[in-house]
């Protein structure tokens, strides 16, 4: 562990709040040290207020913000003697003590302080910095721990044992710091949670904790040593994924993403011949609660592991009126598989895998150490269960529309495939986007719920590898969104040349066929029914001269889709079409064609824009709000349905 203390950088942060902020990414940049939101860190401020008069303020990080990012306007400005006072009670439960911290806050705007604010107002130091360092979590995590890190560190920091975050722990602190801390104390141990270390300045807070995680890291590279080994190869299937997502969703009450991590570490994790004992034993801190299962393939035994779960919940929160919180697991080992983590949102799914990830070093550091030994069930409990979730809990609002769900859009890069994309995300679906065009990766920037694909969907091992891909990142598929085509130059029939008609039919209707083949067996497994959507055409109901080409193909992907509908009722799956008419914002209207269209009709192209009984402009938009709708509640008693979205047209009508 080196310090990551940059000279020039720290020019840039000038007065006492802007160190706080600058030493606080430099901890956030490290995720052996903390992980998305966890730490925090404060640093004690002397102002004055509107009348003048001088005031304590503890500047501690509030809840929402990321050390790795965080500003000075995400530090919550608590005044300090009101947090010693509070510090003084004899008992507080959580959610009064965050009420309190609320009412001290100098501008009741700013976030709420972190739970662990009392104890950063009750160390005598300006600066204080926090963290959960793997390094001491694999040391503590152990049956000997507390000895260890006695023998590691001497006086210079002061040992608490393991009390779960809040007023109690604070207490615990303000009792054993005075008594047992020396002029060489420059840090706090909270066995199986993490550090404090603390200074005048913020780079001596700072620079005290990487040297007190360096310690930690030398002492295990001296005592604990493994080799993971070299796995066997993973033996990844798409069909198994998806109905061990199925199963889980079931267990869970919802849909939930699965994503598949099969590189060597995680394979060789989970396929360690005593995985069954190290992983079955809780988080390395309460900050990492996370439900693990180790299962070898399949659905029964997530279903047991329900009723264990369902157990235990009525054993420890007899006589409490608490809400129970979905049993499946977030974390799934497989010795074929590797790694799965699982969340309601690919958010969620990511950061279960970042935080198990650190569980592996923890507790394969600790098993060399000598055992790992987590947290008691009853204490995982008593986190899990804690007063502020279940207070979230009961105000959280519904999730959106499509939370845990996974949709495949062909032709996403741009136009209608782009928009439904778009409209898909904002109803928290997960989106897997097709196309030819390999910018398809960047379309949405860089983010957990999307994954765009160069697919040529021409190939049918094309599509095999982009459906595979779909499902390791995701983990199966609920919606499929037939969208990619082409749309040639006017031709009159006797023109019309077969290998034209032949590249329009390969596109517009056969790579339809593969794909819905292909995606068949997911559909099937999609825990709220799979939907497909195909963007038809005005073309099938009212057809246009000089396009015989694409309306055929059109009218023939509308056939298929409603014998899929027939074929695939009886598993619940739906197949609705929408036709289109006049959508000019996408790909396929170049100049060139709208001009040739608008002649082929004797019209102006302004004229042909609006050229419907409505006379209005038909967007992408407006097809992708239908595609989305027909994929929802709304459309749930509807099947083979064709709806028109083209402002009115006369021949249709
Ligand atoms: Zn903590």
């Amino acid at each position: 562990m080196q310090s990551r203390w940059n000279d020039a950088d720290a020019a840039n942060f000038a007065g006492p709040l802007a160190e706080r902020a600058y030493t606080s990414r430099l901890l956030g940049q490290d995720h052996s040290l903390v992980l998305h939101g966890g730490g925090n860190t404060s640093v004690k401020i002397r102002e004055r207020d509107i009348f003048g008069d001088e005031q304590d303020i503890l500047y501690i990080k509030g809840s929402g913000w990321d050390l790795e990012t965080i500003e000075p306007a995400g530090f919550a400005p608590v005044r300090l003697d009101h947090v010693l006072r509070l510090a003084r009670l004899n008992s507080l439960s959580d959610t009064e003590m965050v009420q309190h911290l609320r009412a001290a806050l100098k501008n009741p705007s700013a976030p709420t302080p972190s739970v662990e604010t009392i104890l950063h107002a009750l160390l005598p130091y300006r600066f204080v910095d926090h963290t959960h360092a793997d390094a001491l979590l694999a040391i503590t995590n152990t049956p000997d721990g507390a000895r260890r890190v006695r023998e590691i560190y001497g006086d210079s920091v002061v040992v608490v044992p393991y009390i779960m975050p809040g007023f109690d722990l604070a207490r615990a602190v303000a009792q054993q710091f005075p008594a047992e801390s020396t002029p060489r104390t420059t840090g706090l141990v909270l066995m199986n949670h993490g550090f404090f270390s603390f200074g005048e300045t913020a780079r001596e807070a700072y620079e005290r904790m990487i040297d007190l995680v360096a310690r930690a890291e030398d002492f295990l590279s001296k005592s604990a040593t493994y080799a993971l080994g070299t796995p066997r190869p993973a033996q990844f299937n798409r069909a198994t994924v998806a109905s061990l997502r199925h199963s889980i969703s079931q267990v869970a009450g919802f849909p939930l993403i699965a994503s598949t991590h099969d590189g060597q570490k995680a394979l060789a994790f989970a396929q360690r011949t005593n995985i069954r004992d190290i992983s079955q034993q809780g988080p390395a801190t309460p900050d990492h609660v996370i439900r693990t299962k180790r299962v070898p393939m399949l659905g029964t035994d997530v279903l047991t592991f329900k009723s264990e779960y369902e157990r235990y919940f009525a054993e420890h929160a007899a006589g409490k009126q608490l809400t129970m919180l979905d049993p499946a697991p977030r974390v799934i080992l497989d010795p074929h598989l590797g790694l799965l983590t699982l969340g309601r949102t690919a958010q969620e799914a990511a950061i279960a895998f970042d935080v198990y990830n650190h569980t592996i070093d923890i507790v394969l550091l600790a098993t060399a150490l000598g055992g790992y030994k987590a947290l008691s069930p009853a204490e995982i409990f008593a986190v899990e269960y804690w007063d502020l979730e279940q207070a979230k809990l009961r105000r959280g609002g519904a999730p959106p529309d499509f939370a845990g769900e996974i949709t495949l859009i062909t032709g996403a890069a741009s136009g209608i495939g782009k928009a439904t994309a778009d409209a898909l995300l904002r109803r928290g679906a997960a989106v897997v986007g097709f196309d030819i065009n390999p910018r398809v990766h960047e379309v949405f920037g860089n983010r957990a719920d999307f994954l765009g694909l160069e697919v040529d969907l021409r190939s049918a091992d094309a599509v095999e590898a982009g459906l595979d891909a779909c499902v390791k990142q995701f983990g199966g598929l609920d919606m499929l969104v037939l969208n990619a085509g082409i749309f040639p130059a006017s031709r009159r029939v006797e023109a019309l040349q077969l290998d034209e008609w032949r590249r329009v039919m390969d596109i517009n209707l056969d790579a339809n066929l593969v794909l819905m083949s292909a995606a068949y067996p997911l559909l099937k497994c999609a825990p709220r029914y799979g939907r497909v959507v195909v963007i038809g055409s005005k073309n099938v109901p009212a057809p246009g001269p000089g396009a015989a080409a694409y309306s055929a193909a059109k009218a023939a992907l509308n056939q298929l889709a409603r014998v899929a509908a027939l074929e695939w009722g009886a598993d619940g799956i739906r197949v609705n079409v929408v036709h289109p008419n006049a959508v000019f914002d996408t790909g396929i209207w170049t100049d060139e064609v709208l001009s040739s269209r608008a002649a082929s009709y004797g019209l102006s192209v302004e004229e042909y824009r609006k050229n419907n009984v409505l006379k209005v402009e038909v967007t992408s938009r407006d097809v992708a709000e239908m595609v989305a709708e027909m994929c929802g509640p709304t459309f749930s008693r509807t099947t083979a349905a064709q709806v028109p979205v083209d402002g009115g047209n006369e021949r249709v009508i």
